[in-house]
């Protein structure tokens, strides 16, 4: 499958990327406009320079705090998220104790059939949302509005990875703590969620988990602190400024070398 992408490709990791997800739209999981959601992300991921920043790194601190004080965590699996990192999301599944619920934008009750029995199938201890959802968000259409009753309907945190902004507003809006996977800084759900973690899912989660290793034994007053000294907007602002500042320097580089045509 993933053997035509020479070795020493120098954009391998993305193409094995895309691999990953065109491999998830052929199983049913992943839909075409996940595979156009994909390359706006790409998109940002490379004005970003494909490494986890700094701003994300707080982020991801942050998150693994608000994850760890949640009473009940809940970690929102989509089809795209489910072709890049399910066994990332299985692994945060095990560390937090919390359940991992499908929730599809484009929801057909196969395709959430499909992704429940692959975590399951890799190992995932307890996934919801496909004999158990109920029409529990107000204020979107029905097929979107569906949640687990023992999930998201009653969680106080959730953590979303490529979500669409209207329903990240709902979330808030039914007083949910939303955590934002989201290249986009500039996207409305990464300017909903209380943290957004502006990195790549398939780095994200990952060091997602190691952060939350680190802070477990943490007492409640130092994970409180954590989250008092995190700001959301200035982390936001933050990466946008990487971009600004990666672009500039990438520019006055070109411009300094200059490069005319040989007549
Ligand atoms: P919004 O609805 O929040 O305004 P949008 O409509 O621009 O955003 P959606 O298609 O609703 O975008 O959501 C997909 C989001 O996921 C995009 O912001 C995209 O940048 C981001 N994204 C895509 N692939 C990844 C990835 N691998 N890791 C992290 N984020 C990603
Ligand atoms: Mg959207």
């Amino acid at each position: 499958m993933e053997t035509w992408i020479p070795p020493d490709h120098p954009r391998r990791e993305s193409l094995l990327i895309r691999e990953k997800l065109v491999e998830g739209f052929r199983e049913g999981i992943v839909v075409p406009q996940g595979l156009i959601a994909h390359g706006r992300g790409e998109c940002f991921d490379y004005l970003i320079g494909e490494r986890t920043i700094e701003p994300a790194r707080k982020a991801i601190k942050a998150s693994a705090a608000l994850l760890l004080l949640a009473r009940r965590p809940v970690i929102s699996v989509n089809g795209n998220t489910a072709a890049l990192v399910p066994e990332d999301l299985i692994k945060l599944s095990r560390e937090l104790g919390a359940p991992l619920e499908v929730n599809l934008f484009y929801r057909t009750r196969e395709r959430a059939e499909r992704i429940a029995r692959k975590l399951a199938m890799l190992g995932a201890p307890r996934v919801l949302g496909v004999d158990d959802v109920v029409e529990g968000v107000p204020g979107l259409s029905s097929e979107r509005r569906l949640v687990s009753r023992e999930g998201i309907l009653v969680a106080d945190v959730v953590l979303v990875a490529l979500e669409d902004g209207d329903r990240t507003e709902a979330l808030k809006r039914i007083g949910k703590k939303v955590i934002a996977i989201d290249l986009n800084p500039l996207s409305r759900t990464a300017r909903a969620a209380d943290i957004t973690i502006v990195d790549n899912v398939v780095r994200a989660v990952p060091l997602l988990v190691e952060e939350i290793k680190i802070l477990k034994n943490r007492s409640r007053e130092e994970l409180e602190e954590i989250l008092k000294s995190y700001d959301n907007n200035k982390v936001l602002g933050e990466a946008l400024l990487h971009i600004k500042r990666r672009l500039e320097e990438i520019s006055l580089t070109l411009m300094g070398s200059g490069s005319t045509i040989a007549t």
